[in-house]
C-alpha cells in the first residue's frame, strides 16, 4: 500500500516564461525509456516478484523503498511539465469573447508536442520527448536478483545521461531546478544499486561512477543539495517498514568519501504550485455564463 501526501519533495522555481518545447523536451524525463516511469515501475514490479525476501531482506527493502521515493519524482517532472506549459496558447474564453474568429491554440501549431493541446489541458502526459506514449516493455523484472540490480545500476546511469542532455537543452530555471533535484536523488540511487551489487557480488562497482563521467557538482541546481548532504540521504518512506536500508547504504561515498546515512523520514516536501486555469481549453471548465443567463430567465 502506498501512503499519500500533497506535496512535491522539493519546492520548484517559477519558469522563466511559458515555453511548450521545453516542457516537450522535459516529456523524456517522464515517459522516455530512462525516464522517471521506468525507474517507478521497474523497481514497483521488482518488489511486487520479489521471491525468497526473508533471506534477501535488505535487497527487497532497498528496491521497495527506492519505488516508493520514484513516486516522487514523476510528480516533480509532472509539475514541471505543467508550469512550462501554462500560457502557452492565449488565455481567452469563447463563452465571453466577442470575437468568434479567434483561434487562441494557434501557437500550439508551431509547439514540437501537439498532444499537449490536444490531448490534455496544457499537462504533462505519460510520452517521451518524441510523444511515444510509455511502455510496460521498459519494465524489466527477470526475477535474478543480480541481474535486475545490474541492470537498475545501468537505468540509473542512463537516466543520469539522459538528465544532463536534457538540462543542457533546457535552460529555463524551473527545469535546470528539477533537473539539479533529480541528478542528485538519482545518483544516491546508482550508489544503491552499486552498493547492493558490491555487497553481493565482492565487485567494486563504485570504481565506475560517475557515468556519464561529469560530477554533479559542475551543476548549480544539483551542487545546493549536494553541499547540504542529500547526496549521502536514503531517506526511509515508510514509517514502518523497509527497517534493513542500513545494511546497504552506509559506509564512505564512493565520490566524496562522506559517510551514508539512512534517514527514517521523507523530505520535509512543499506545497504544489497552483497552475492557472487555462479557459481556451475549457480547463478546468465549469460555468457557461450565457447557460446560466439563460436559465435564470427561465426559472424568473
Ligand atoms: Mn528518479
Ligand atoms: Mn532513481
Amino acid at each position: 500500500m502506498i501512503h499519500r501526501f500533497d506535496k512535491l519533495a522539493m519546492a520548484l522555481p517559477d519558469p522563466a516564461g511559458p515555453d511548450a518545447n521545453a516542457a516537450a523536451a522535459v516529456q523524456e524525463l517522464m515517459g522516455g525509456k530512462f525516464g522517471e516511469m521506468s525507474t517507478l515501475m521497474n523497481y514497483t514490479f521488482q518488489s511486487f516478484n520479489f521471491r525468497g525476501r526473508e533471506k534477501m531482506r535488505p535487497y527487497f527493502d532497498l528496491i521497495s523503498n527506492i519505488a516508493a521515493e520514484e513516486y516522487s519524482h514523476i510528480e516533480l517532472v509532472s509539475a514541471t511539465i505543467n508550469l512550462l506549459l501554462s500560457g502557452t496558447t492565449k488565455r481567452s474564453d469563447r463563452n465571453t469573447s466577442k470575437n468568434s474568429k479567434a483561434s487562441p491554440l494557434e501557437e500550439a501549431k508551431a509547439a514540437r508536442n501537439s498532444y499537449h493541446f490536444l490531448a490534455s489541458g496544457q499537462t504533462a502526459l505519460p510520452i517521451d520527448s518524441m510523444g511515444n506514449p510509455w511502455t510496460g516493455a521498459n519494465v524489466f523484472s527477470s526475477g535474478n536478483l543480480k541481474l535486475d540490480l545490474l541492470h537498475n545500476f545501468f537505468l540509473e546511469c542512463g537516466a543520469r545521461a539522459n538528465k544532463i542532455r536534457v538540462y543542457e537543452m533546457v535552460s529555463d530555471p524551473c527545469a535546470r531546478a528539477m533537473v539539479g533535484f533529480l541528478l542528485v536523488r538519482g545518483g544516491v540511487h546508482i550508489v544503491a544499486y552499486a552498493r547492493a551489487l558490491e555487497k553481493l557480488t565482492g565487485a567494486d562497482v563504485g570504481k565506475l561512477l560517475p557515468i556519464p563521467d561529469v560530477c554533479n557538482k559542475k551543476f548549480p541546481e544539483a551542487a545546493i543539495h549536494e553541499k547540504k548532504g542529500i547526496h549521502r540521504i536514503m531517506y526511509r518512506w515508510s514509517p514502518t517498514d523497509y527497517p534493513q536500508l542500513d545494511q546497504v547504504w552506509n559506509g564512505p561515498h564512493p565520490e566524496d568519501g562522506g559517510e551514508l546515512i539512512v534517514k527514517d523520514e521523507i523530505p520535509e516536501g512543499a506545497p504544489w504550485p497552483e497552475f492557472e486555469e487555462e479557459p481556451q481549453l475549457s480547463s478546468p471548465g465549469g460555468i457557461d455564463p450565457d447557460m446560466l443567463k439563460h436559465y435564470a430567465k427561465i426559472l424568473s
